[in-house]
């Protein structure tokens, strides 16, 4: 029986819309909308004004902060202009409009690495700093910062996240289809720069034409690629660490608490791509998928691309568009406009039918204890978000709500239609508020 963590739910995968279709390229806009603010941290500070010309590839922002990444641009062009554009989170945020020449002349920024073997260990981290990389698979964390942990906290276990559990996302299912041999080699730099003795690649077992295509790739290089069992949200950091490793990141911890670093398939190529071809992070593999796309499809896209543009490559909606999903069904963002542009972050855009974007109206809790049972966090959903509607923030906190890692799994199944992680959500804004 395949390995796998306590609790979690199975719901409709979905993938079989788009797993089987090669990576497509498609080709850049002629505007790009380059956000400032595409990972966890501050915002990109602009080093671009009106007029300029840039090319492919050029730093357009700089890191304003130790958390904080740049960011390049993805096209050769002339910035048009910086302005405010639609963000994923539904806010609008100050992106970098370049018009594109369609040159796609490059910059020459980032010096490539063959040899990055005999490197400074130190040395992949400002590499993935300057070529603006962060964690693909939705949380956007800088990786240089992760790349350096606190001296104390000393890395045994690499773990490369192949597991994609979310429902209708396929793009690291085809990346490690199709250029398995780039994450083997991008997983060994990471491994090398930590120091770390154990790499082990975990993929849930709905992939096991990827499982064997990275067995392959790995062949004699001392990484283990391990086969999860297929379940929601076995890619949550902390999930997959329990699952390949037996360990447990204890409450309000991080996973170099238990000497874990992990990492998702994309990261891992991207910052292989930097060492060794020089290229920053201005492209990303993302999944066009839902119930009503013509042709659900992986496309090749430059960051700043308008999700519209994925559509249309898609050959759009046999139907009426309800919704529309930033990422997985699951832990994505609702999008009310085909405006937004594609991040470093965007693993998919999932389209529905209006008949998807209804909720069920609210009724009240009947004590089945299920979404207890299916926490992967082993918290109270039910209890934390009672809590939470009665404004006793304090004691969401006591009853562990700032340990919730948002997968949506209690809202889920909850037979009463509650909208626990909303009201978890909630309550961890309070609470940070209350800090
Ligand atoms: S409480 Fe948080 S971690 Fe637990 S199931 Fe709900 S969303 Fe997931
Ligand atoms: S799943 Fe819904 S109805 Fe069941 S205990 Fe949890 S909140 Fe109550």
């Amino acid at each position: 029986m395949a390995i796998t963590f306590k609790g979690g739910i199975h719901p409709p995968e979905n993938k079989h819309l788009s797993e089987k279709k090669a990576i497509e390229i498609l080709p850049p806009p002629q505007e790009v909308f380059v956000l400032l603010s595409q990972h966890t941290g501050a915002p990109a500070k602009p080093i671009v004004k009106k007029g300029d010309k840039v090319r492919m590839g050029q730093k357009i922002g700089e890191a304003a902060g130790f958390i904080s990444a740049n960011v390049h641009s993805p096209v050769s062009g002339t910035v048009k202009k910086i302005d405010d554009v639609p963000h994923f989170t539904g806010k609008f945020s100050p992106a970098i409009v370049i018009e594109n020449d369609g040159e796609d002349t490059p910059a020459e920024e980032l010096t490539p690495h063959s040899d990055w073997q005999n490197l400074p260990r130190d040395e992949f981290a400002k590499i993935a700093a300057e070529a603006g990389i962060v964690g693909m698979g939705g949380a956007m964390f800088p990786t240089n910062v992760k790349l350096s942990p606190p001296k104390d906290k000393p890395i045994d276990n690499v773990i490369i996240n192949g597991a994609e559990c979310e429902p209708y996302l396929t793009a690291d299912h085809r990346a490690m289809l199709e250029f398995p041999e780039k994450i083997i080699e991008g997983t060994q730099m990471i491994a090398y720069a930590l120091g770390a003795e154990r790499i082990i690649i975990g993929i849930e077992n709905n992939k096991l034409d990827a499982v064997a295509r990275m067995t392959e790739a790995a062949q004699g290089k001392n990484i283990e690629v391990i086969a999860v069992k297929t379940k929601y949200p076995q890619g949550a950091e902390k999930q997959l660490i329990n699952a390949l490793t037996g360990r447990e990141v204890p409450s309000g911890g991080l996973p170099f608490d238990v000497g874990c670093y992990v990492q998702n398939v994309g990261t891992a190529m991207a910052l292989r791509d930097a060492v060794v071809e020089g290229k920053p992070l201005i492209e990303r593999i993302t999944t066009v998928s839902g119930t009503i796309v013509a042709e659900p499809k992986n496309l090749l896209v430059r960051v700043g691309t308008p999700i519209k543009n994925l559509l249309d490559a898609a050959g759009g909606t046999n139907g009426e568009i309800g919704k529309v999903i930033s990422g997985g069904p699951m832990m994505g963002l609702a999008q009310w406009t085909l405006e937004t542009p594609v991040t470093k972050g965007t693993s998919g855009v999932l389209f529905f039918p209006p008949e998807d974007a209804k909720l069920g109206e609210e009724t009240n809790c009947i004590l089945c204890a299920s979404c207890v049972d299916i926490c992967p966090m082993r918290l109270m959903p039910t209890t934390i978000a009672h809590q939470a509607k009665a404004g006793n923030f304090e004691i969401a906190k006591k009853l562990g709500a700032m340990d919730c890692i948002e997968c949506g799994s209690c809202s889920y199944v909850c037979p009463a239609n509650i909208k626990l992680l909303h009201y978890i959500r909630w309550a961890k804004s309070e609470i940070r508020k209350m800090k």
